[in-house]
């Protein structure tokens, strides 16, 4: 590893930096390269389903988070073919915690587009045509399991050539300056392993705040480092949050079996073609008042303490959430179904509705999987009959 003769200089002239060497990254690439689970070791050939797969479930989560899905879901679907043929309600509930659902259903129709031509392209350009890949998993792909010469760009690299770099324009709009001089850097010779090496340096070295620059193979070259300002990149234009959206949640249990009211999400949009208890809709002025006339079935609901609360990309969610047991012989509205306890682990529920069945279970005296009826007096706020208003209910 390279050591800096002047560790203490702050205000080094920019044009006496050297540029920084795309072989002085794979030096240090070789030597403190991760192991994943997705990833070839020296030697071995890469498996364009294990990168592109795993390229998928790392948009926006981390590699922590994705090891053990990776691992599971390989194990459900071992190669491209047995993923193309499952049902999407297998690959949903496969997916269910990774969030960004439309990411699996792209996934899912990718993995049928790719088995009916008969292998993945390896070239960028045809990649992106494929559902769910964009330029970043494009190159990524195109680069890793291709060995092509591609730049995969991503939040990470995104940093470190800001720094690298000192770009002062911010985010996103110097987004086509960062990508022009990370292609610059891709060396014909080994893209594959530089693209990882920028990937392992974003994340284990260049990380957001107190980056290890003493450890980093481009410290000499580094112009944000050579300025002491490495925490300063990247500039960021800055956001507007997303307005607060509030509404309600139905949990029915039903008697006997403690089978619980699910129903499926639309196919597209947010959480398309997920399931989820019944919820009215996600307004920012939303009435609670007025919550039970969004309720799915007749029944004596009762509305818990405290609140649900998510955050998804564009908008943080609050959900007050009403409980009610209903009799065995309530059947499921249009379009609903019971579900039993049982079989919850199989439904493909995103984390904002496990965490309202959760906030169910535990508030109430609506018992736990498993459990015996037990109500629980005094952490009921509110009970009231109610009226359906929807058709179909009974
Ligand atoms: S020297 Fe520091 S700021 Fe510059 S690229 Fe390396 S880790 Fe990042």
């Amino acid at each position: 590893m390279e050591s800096d003769p002047e560790p203490n200089r702050l205000l080094r002239p920019m044009s006496a930096a050297p540029a920084p060497a795309p072989a002085a990254l794979l030096a240090w690439y070789d030597r403190h390269r991760r192991d994943l689970p997705w990833r070839a070791r020296p030697g071995e050939t890469p498996d364009a389903y294990r990168v592109w797969l795993s390229e998928i479930m790392l948009q926006q989560t981390t590699v922590a988070a994705v090891r053990p899905y990776f691992e599971r879901f390989l194990a459900r679907f071992p190669t491209l073919d047995s993923l193309a043929a499952a049902p999407s309600e297998a690959v949903m509930s496969a997916w269910a915690g990774l969030g960004y659902y439309s990411r699996a259903r792209n996934l899912h129709a990718c993995a049928q587009a790719v088995a009916a031509a008969g292998a993945f392209p390896d070239t960028e350009a045809e990649l992106r045509k494929l559902p769910g890949i964009g330029p970043y998993t494009a190159g990524a792909i195109a680069a890793i399991a291709f060995n092509r010469q591609a730049a995969a760009v991503d939040g990470n690299v995104e940093r470190v050539l800001t720094r690298l770099y000192a770009v002062g324009e911010p985010l996103p709009g110097a987004k086509g300056r960062v990508r022009a001089l990370t292609e610059a850097l891709v060396p014909a010779d080994r893209p594959g392993d530089f693209a990882q090496a920028l990937m392992d340096l974003g994340a284990t070295i260049c990380t957001p705040k107190r980056p290890a620059c003493a450890l980093c193979p481009w410290m000499r070259p580094c112009r944000a480092r050579a300025e002491g300002l490495q925490e300063t990149f990247p500039r960021k234009a800055p956001k507007s949050a997303g307005a607060l959206r509030r509404g309600a949640a139905f949990v029915a249990v039903r008697t006997g079996d403690e089978a619980i009211l699910l129903r499926t999400r639309p196919p597209s949009g947010l959480l398309g073609a997920m399931a989820e208890p019944p919820t009215s809709e996600w307004l920012p002025d939303y009435d609670l008042a007025r919550a039970l006339l969004d309720a799915p079935l007749e029944a004596r609901w009762q509305r818990l303490p405290g609140q649900v609360r998510h955050v998804f990309t564009h908008f943080p969610l609050e959900l007050t959430v009403f409980a009610a047991r209903v009799s065995k012989s309530v059947a499921a509205p249009d379009g609903m179904r019971f579900t039993p306890r049982a079989a919850l682990g199989e439904e493909p529920l995103p984390g904002a509705m496990k965490k309202v069945l959760a906030h169910a279970f535990a508030a109430t005296g609506l018992p736990e999987p498993g459990a015996a009826v037990r109500p629980r007096a005094g952490r009921r706020r509110e009970a009231a009959p109610t009226r359906a208003s929807r058709k179909g209910a009974p």
